[in-house]
């Protein structure tokens, strides 16, 4: 791709696609681990080479450095749908299309409400930190079926709130995702954690046991 000019990069969901001027896109993915880092061209750290760059885009003054991508593709501009034309609404576009995601949520039946929301063919964008903090806020039992949560679409309204909140600031909620057996900032009780979905695609799901309490 050398010479090419890169025209822009949007997100859609997790997924990354930087355009060029050639009509090709780099489709990346961070996954858990990986990163675009920017610094000035010639530097030490633009410069710097070793087996966790992936990708490098570059021009006099800036260097990207993609680093431990959890995927790489490059492929025609007009076929980017190949790539994401699976997954739901974006969660964090302009306009939430909450009945197509509400669509999706239905024909999930009583799959547990955490798995539904980690699920990207309904709603793309949402980890494993927001499933937690967005049930937290609607004080939802994680493992709820999720044809007996009353109000969906309140679930991906505060998702989104929160990821733009802390877009904004640069600051994730943290109100009980990683704070195991800390107290809860609403009640005090030890917060928890479970498994959502099975190996090798499980992934913790923090809550507190007392406002989050099972439905009886
Ligand atoms: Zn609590």
């Amino acid at each position: 791709m050398a010479g090419r000019t890169v025209l822009g990069t949007v997100a859609y969901g997790k997924h990354l696609l930087t355009r060029f001027d050639d009509g090709r896109t780099l489709h990346t993915h961070l996954r858990m681990d990986g990163q675009w880092r920017l610094d000035r061209t010639g530097t030490p750290r633009a410069t710097a080479r070793s087996n966790d760059v992936r990708a490098v885009l570059a021009d006099e003054r800036w260097t990207a450095s993609g680093l431990l991508l959890g995927m790489l593709d490059v492929v025609e501009t007009g076929r980017e749908r190949d790539l994401i034309g699976h997954l739901g609404p974006d969660v964090l576009a302009d306009e939430l299309d909450l009945p197509e995601i509400l669509r999706r949520w239905t024909a999930a039946g009583a799959t547990p409400a955490a798995e539904v929301l980690l699920e990207q063919r309904v709603a793309a964008g949402i980890g494993t930190i927001y499933t937690a903090e967005s049930l937290f806020a609607l004080r939802l039992w994680p493992w709820t079926p999720a044809d007996e949560v009353a109000d969906p679409g309140a679930l991906y309204r505060a998702a989104r709130e929160l990821m733009t909140r802390a877009v904004s600031t640069g600051v994730p909620p943290g109100r009980v995702h990683g704070r195991l057996r800390r107290p809860c900032p609403r009640c005090g009780t030890p917060v928890a954690v479970a498994p959502a979905r099975r190996p090798p695609m499980e992934r913790p799901v923090f809550y507190c046991p007392t406002c989050q309490r099972r439905p009886a």
